[in-house]
């Protein structure tokens, strides 16, 4: 053991929600550490981006750049639901003032946030790999072990941050997670050189896939799509046992697509396949005595609506703000990190209720659409409003923007005050198509 340090926190992993929280922590006046496992710029899945993300992304100083590097991402197209004509839902159509989001290449994007984090005043150490919680068999965590450059380290902090990912290095050891047996998916996918986009080019496509599962295609540039196939656990732990390769299940779901295999030639093998379990869960609590939890650390939602950077930045955002209350105010401590838990957990819940009603294939486009709209309570006279505020985000913008740590004085009021203009726009809006 080399040597022992102390910080105000400790963040364990520098993936967009350890970025954030970090960020904007040490942004704040505290001593942050972010230790990172890998060497930047690393790959990772995870490239559609929503329109939920932008007033992070401003409070960050990002869009600018987002704007001049990713490919702009308008909406999604859909073939869903016991109609079989394809459909899309279009971000502006919310009538917030976020029009686009972004498709990203996950390393360039996380380099940049990790970047950024730094600038904020973030210590960040690459290739620091955290081997031990320091105290979580006591119940409260007081820092970690890492090792990096060959040598073990020790680092005290008042609060340690889960942000690994679905390493939950912090998390497994002081929280039970509730594994969402029904969303038991595996994700086969891979990329692209060539390919015929769709009619909205810059939309995600997501489509249902006959006898069960959905397909992506995500333009990540004129020369790059990620196509990926996402299906029940079993239904590929078979596939293996019958000896198929993970290009012929893909190849399996690509073959009874209607318009995803309208985009690339299915003899195109230059795309190496990749693989990853895609299995929801929840974690009981998002914050001990000494730790919180950010990002897939804290929960992990089934990718179909592009939620998990989302999520993952807005906890981070949540929880910046929580811990620095309770940074400077300990007695404030249990109240702040309670509420963060609150506003966190509903987020994950809206996602996770609309997820599971929307993997029912079998339904029509206005269920869809009604049941969201019940979820994200925006009255509006179109339920279409409703299901694109609940999946881009934007139906929760005022919950994250207004957080206050110390309970619900006055955001009542702001969310209704910004429904009541939501509402407005949209009902002028399809008057005005009407
Ligand atoms: C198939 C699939 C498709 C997806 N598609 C989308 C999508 O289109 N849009 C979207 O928004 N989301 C998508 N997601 C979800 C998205 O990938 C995650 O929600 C997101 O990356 C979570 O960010 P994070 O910062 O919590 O974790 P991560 O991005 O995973 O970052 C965690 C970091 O912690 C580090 N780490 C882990 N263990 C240690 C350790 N012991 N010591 C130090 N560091 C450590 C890792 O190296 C990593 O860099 C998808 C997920 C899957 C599985």
């Amino acid at each position: 053991m080399s040597d022992m340090q102390n910080y105000d926190v400790v963040v364990v992993g520098g993936g967009p929600a350890g970025s954030t929280v970090g960020g904007l922590l040490a942004k704040a006046g505290h001593r942050v550490l972010i230790l990172e496992r890998e060497r930047f710029p690393r790959y990772h899945i995870g490239e559609s981006l929503v329109t939920g993300m932008t007033p992070l992304m401003e409070e960050l100083g990002l869009v600018e750049e987002l704007d001049r590097r990713f490919q702009h991402k308008s909406g999604i197209s859909l073939r869903w639901g016991s109609d079989p004509q394809p459909w899309r839902s279009d971000f502006s159509s919310t009538g917030s003032i976020y029009g686009h989001a972004w498709h990203v290449t996950r390393s360039e994007f996380d380099q940049l946030m990790l970047d950024n984090a730094r600038s904020m005043g973030a210590t960040v150490v690459e290739e620091a790999h955290v081997s031990e919680v320091t105290g979580a068999d006591t119940g409260t965590v007081t820092g970690l072990v890492y090792t990096h450059g060959g040598q073990q380290h020790r680092v005290t902090s008042r609060f340690v941050v889960d942000a690994s990912g679905q390493a939950r290095v912090v998390s497994r050891k002081v929280t039970e997670t509730q594994w969402q047996d029904d969303l038991r998916n595996v994700a086969v996918w891979g990329y692209y050189d060539t390919y015929t986009p769709i009619e909205n080019g810059d939309d995600i496509l997501c489509e249902a896939i006959e006898g069960g599962g959905w397909m992506w295609g995500i333009p990540l540039g004129k020369d790059k799509l990620s196509m990926g196939y996402v299906l029940p656990a079993e239904r590929m732990a078979k596939a293996v046992r019958e000896g198929l390769s993970q290009r012929e299940v893909f190849l399996q779901g690509l073959a009874a697509s209607n318009i995803a295999k309208t985009m690339v030639d299915p003899s195109d093998t230059s795309a190496d396949m990749k693989t990853a379990r895609d299995w929801s869960h929840l974690s009981d609590t998002f914050y001990g005595r000494g730790w919180v939890a950010v990002g897939d650390a804290a929960a992990f939602i089934d990718p179909l609506f592009s939620s998990g950077v989302w999520l993952g930045t807005s906890g981070a955002w949540l929880a910046a703000r929580s811990l620095d209350k309770a940074l400077r105010s300990p007695a404030d401590e249990q109240q702040a990190l309670k509420q963060f838990d609150s506003v966190y957990r509903q987020l994950f819940k809206d996602i996770l209720t609309y997820v599971r009603f929307f993997m029912d294939p079998t339904r029509l486009r206005e269920e869809y659409m009604e049941r969201a709209q019940e979820i994200t309570q925006m009255y509006t006279q179109s339920s279409r409003v409703g299901f694109i505020a609940l999946i881009s985000g934007i139906g929760a913008v005022a919950d994250l923007v207004d957080f206050d740590p110390m309970g619900m004085d006055g955001l009542r009021e702001v969310i209704m005050e910004r429904t009541e203009q939501a509402k407005a726009r949209a009902e002028a809006e399809a008057a005005a198509t009407a």
